[in-house]
């Protein structure tokens, strides 16, 4: 098991992502802490710094990024916000064992009160044990096998395109 470094293009789609289907925080995790801090020097840059009198709402979206050491901080930061432990959730390209399907979730979060934290990877993935550990698996994403398209079967997105499809499957708008 690795650690991937931070791709400055990452934090700035997945906090636009996150503030456009209303997610109240996207945590980067990362054990390193040089890489930690490069996250707050980014998110500083574009809250308060320069970049924020540039594109304001910019800010908007990146003052909810925050860096985390491990995905157990993210969980105990979430559960001290909303007083309960949160509903994990793991996305992969290739998801197996017992899965819960976008439809059911999108229903559950409406209908259950508590927090969920939605994991996406980078590099080769999450690392198996938070794929077992997690309370829900979703389904890998991929091409609707009813349409032939173009080439051969292929769903390997990157962590930013695969975050925005999922927040669309659960939060967006339908029609
Ligand atoms: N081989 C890795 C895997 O299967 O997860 C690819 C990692 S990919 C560069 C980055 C992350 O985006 C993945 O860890 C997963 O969270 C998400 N992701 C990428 N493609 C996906 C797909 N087709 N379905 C669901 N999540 C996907």
């Amino acid at each position: 098991v690795g650690t991937t470094a931070l791709t400055n293009v990452d934090l700035h789609d997945l906090a636009r992502a996150a503030r456009c289907y209303g997610v109240e925080q996207v945590f980067i995790v990362t054990p390193i802490e040089v890489q930690r801090g490069m996250v707050d020097e980014v998110v500083d840059h574009w809250v308060q710094g320069e970049g924020s009198r540039r594109h304001p709402r910019r800010a908007e979206a990146m003052r909810l990024v925050t860096p985390a050491v491990s995905l157990a901080e993210v969980c105990e930061r979430v559960a001290a916000l909303s007083s309960a432990a949160p509903l994990v959730a793991v996305t992969s390209a290739a998801m197996s064992g017992r899965i819960t399907g976008y439809g059911e979730l999108r229903q559950r979060m409406r209908c259950e009160p508590g927090s969920l934290v939605l994991v996406f990877g980078t590099g080769w993935g999450l690392a198996p044990e938070v794929i077992e550990a997690a309370d829900l698996r979703l389904p890998a994403l991929t091409r609707d096998p009813g349409y032939a398209g173009h080439g051969s079967p292929y769903n390997h997105l990157s962590v930013r395109a695969a975050a925005a499809i999922v927040l669309d499957r659960l939060l967006g708008e339908r029609g």
